[in-house]
């Protein structure tokens, strides 16, 4: 009802924009690449929502009742080859949490139904099943699900303090995205240009470095940068029909032991961890009450730096340009500059929206910071916290819901 409503409201703007097609030049100029999707016919929007709603019913069905991690790589292949290589990679989830955040601090900003079913479906089958979206319908998480060799373990150390990065690479994102700067998850994201065949040299690059290191470190952008993910890993936290390794009782043989490339499964918790976590509960209490200080280093040492980081948008970039180089102006190669003179706007009006602008960067980087220091908190926290496990079990958060470790227990047998 909620996505019905949203699209009464946002589809005649999105629509509006469909009837009128982008002229061409006769001069030959050509539209230079965006990181913000184009808005596709409402028909074939139309067929992506249902594609996806089918796809992740179906992975729930496979990763829950069927079991079968045969079906979940079939699908998967599928998912790539439509979201990934077809559609080109967008609009993918990923990125649509900068289309959400932008539409809600931007009022001229109009975010079509699709965007919004692309954010919210793999959240709330996340909520009822786990990271299904992840197991075969993220084309990112695909394909370099696709190319894991010869997965070593990761140390804990390692991994849990670059966990900490997809939130804060998502905090950002949300600021850039908020004061209408970039959208800095669809500009970085190192498989859009495999998908479309064609991408600036360094995105290449990072493309195939990722498909490389995935050889041997299962999904490390799943796991290290992906800002979903850290959504995603929130959601399945609270999983109401999580998928379980055992499909009926643990039999504690330890044969699924080391069967996840993600490190996802976590073993029954042994007595003398519990016994030992009870001696540190002053560390505990002492790490939860440094938390608002954590917040308030945070927000204070990135609202610091608000100018630095105000720069990426174009007309704070501009503005400091024409100030601090005026000569610039003679300058017939710099498009930017002779656009802004070819144009009505005058420098005071472009130093005022630059200054609006930094003061939204001054607010936003104090609200980022505060929230990188939050994340830092619970880090330190969550060392000190332990559930009681009997079984071997995946990790909600961390399991894909790939299906490895089906063919490992005794008891699927
Ligand atoms: S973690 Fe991110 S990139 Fe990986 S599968 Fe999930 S949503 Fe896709
Ligand atoms: S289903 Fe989860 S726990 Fe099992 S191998 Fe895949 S990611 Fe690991």
């Amino acid at each position: 009802m909620l996505l019905l409503l949203l699209s009464m409201t946002i589809s005649p703007d999105i629509n509006g924009q469909q009837r009128f097609p982008m002229p061409e030049f006769e001069s030959g100029y050509e539209y230079p690449d965006v990181s913000t999707p184009e808005p596709r016919s409402l028909t074939l929007e139309y067929i992506d929502v249902i594609v996806l709603l089918a796809m992740l019913s179906v992975t729930s069905w496979l990763v829950i009742k069927k079991r079968s991690r045969r079906y979940i790589l079939w699908l998967s292949v599928g998912a790539l080859l439509y979201f990934g290589f077809w559609k080109n990679g967008c609009v993918c989830s990923v990125g649509s949490v900068q289309n959400m955040v932008l539409s809600l601090s931007d009022s001229s900003y109009a975010v079509s139904y699709a965007i919004i079913a692309f954010f919210t479906l793999p959240l709330l089958f996340s909520l009822g099943f786990g990271r299904v979206f992840c197991a075969s319908v993220c084309p990112l998480g695909v394909i370099q699900d696709l190319v894991i060799v010869k997965p070593v373990k990761v140390p804990v150390w390692v991994r849990k303090s670059l966990g900490m990065f997809p939130f804060v690479y998502l905090a950002l994102a949300v600021l850039y995205a908020a004061t209408g700067t970039d959208f800095i998850i669809c500009r970085y994201d190192p498989f859009v240009g495999i998908f479309r065949m064609g991408a600036e040299f360094h995105l290449i690059v990072l493309g195939i470095a990722f498909l490389l290191i995935g050889m041997f470190v299962a999904r490390p952008y799943c796991r290290f940068v992906c800002p979903f993910g850290a959504l995603l890993k929130i959601t399945s936290l609270f999983s109401k029909h999580h998928m379980s390794i055992t499909p009926a009782q643990c039999i504690k043989c330890k044969l699924c032991k080391d069967s996840c490339p993600f490190d996802a499964i976590e073993q029954p918790t042994p007595d003398k961890a519990v016994s030992e976590l009870k001696g540190k509960t002053g560390k505990f209490i002492l790490y939860a009450a440094i938390i608002p200080l954590l917040m308030f280093v945070g927000g204070w040492a990135l609202s610091s730096s608000h100018v630095f980081l105000a720069k990426a948008h174009p007309d704070v970039y501009l503005a400091h340009l024409l100030i601090e180089q005026p000569e610039v102006m003679n300058d017939l190669d710099n498009l930017d500059v002779q656009t802004f003179l070819g144009s009505d706007r005058t420098l005071d009006s472009l130093v005022q929206d630059a200054e609006t602008v930094q003061a939204g960067f001054y607010t936003g980087a104090w609200l980022t910071g505060a929230f990188i220091g939050l994340v830092a908190g619970f880090f330190l926290v969550s060392q000190y916290i332990i559930r009681r496990r009997t079984d071997y079990e995946p990790h909600r958060g961390d399991c894909y819901s790939c299906g490895r470790c089906f063919k490992y227990c005794p008891v699927e047998k």
